[in-house]
């Protein structure tokens, strides 16, 4: 089977914060398990007591509400112990007066509990897992790569923009960004579309994808946003939606000219599946918007 992303749930808002899952050959890893992962999961037909891993970026309660009720789901509510946890040390210890969102409980419950450190590197299965570093209120907030045999994808979590995070996104095949404010917005502990421009243009992925919006976002629409990135990156970009399906590895088969990105219609049995191909543009005017963003990142 090809590697599937499945987009639970796309909004920094709580009723909309599912998280990712990445199915491999061999793996399941659901990424931020916000509220209702559980619930979405399922209605997506994905079994969570299969998710061999958890990754969560940091504790804010948009990405990991609902990490205990998807511990208890891997291990059988603890009768078995089983299941790994890969988070920042937040989530797990708490800092300062932030006690963790793990509970002891569900803590014991699982078979491998692991704190990413930096320089850090975790083989699950048939990926390995790197932490990327982020710059967020949590300040144990991270972001992760995950390497496949066919793909390297780059989940940046939530941060801010800063030059020194450009280095560890370098050849990446897919950018997975949290861009939580539109173009003409900025933000000290989130990426804008902007952030996003600059953050493409220096890494040069063979496809961005954006999620996790804000409500200024939400209303600048996320489309219309991903139009611009790529109109002013030439970088194939994608609006996350929720029960979005991306097969990465039909990007890899064809690179620069199709992805199949298909939805799945709220509870539509799999022969109604819809499906759409997204072919992108190259307007003219690329090379010259190019360059004057260029100009700007290096000023
Ligand atoms: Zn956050």
């Amino acid at each position: 089977m090809p590697a599937r992303l499945i987009f639970l749930g796309t909004t920094k808002q709580l009723k909309n914060s599912a998280g990712i899952v990445l199915q491999t050959n061999k793996t399941q890893l659901h990424i931020d398990p916000g509220a209702g992962a559980i619930a979405r999961a399922s209605q997506m037909g994905i079994d969570t007591k299969r998710t061999t891993a958890l990754l969560v970026s940091h504790a804010h309660i948009a990405h990991c509400s609902d990490v205990n009720a998807a511990v208890a789901e891997m291990s059988y509510s603890g009768i078995d112990r089983k299941g790994i946890l890969i988070s920042n040390s937040t989530l797990i210890k708490g800092v300062g007066e932030e006690i963790p969102y793990l509970t002891m409980y569900h803590k014991n419950s699982l078979e491998k509990v692991i704190i990413l450190n930096q320089d850090d590197k975790i083989a699950v299965e048939d990926v390995e897992i790197h932490p990327l570093k982020a710059i967020h209120q949590d300040p144990n907030a991270m972001g992760f790569r995950i390497m496949t045999s066919e793909f390297v994808l780059s989940y940046s979590g939530d941060t801010r923009y800063s030059s020194e995070l450009i280095s560890q996104y370098r050849d990446s095949d897919i950018l997975l960004l949290n861009v939580a404010e539109p173009f003409g917005e900025t933000s000290s502990s989130n990426l804008t579309s902007e952030d996003a421009v600059k953050l493409i243009l220096q890494v040069m992925p063979k496809l961005t994808i954006i999620t996790h919006f804000g409500e200024k976002m939400l209303k600048a629409n996320p489309m219309n946003e991903a139009r611009e990135i790529q109109r002013l990156t030439g970088i194939q970009t994608i609006a996350a939606r929720d029960r979005l399906i991306i097969t990465p590895t039909s990007y890899s088969e064809l690179p620069q000219k199709k992805l199949n990105v298909f939805t799945l219609p709220k509870m539509m049995p799999m022969d109604e599946i819809k499906k759409e191909e997204i072919v992108p543009e190259e307007p003219n005017e690329i090379k010259e918007l190019r360059g004057i963003l260029q100009q700007q990142i290096n000023q």
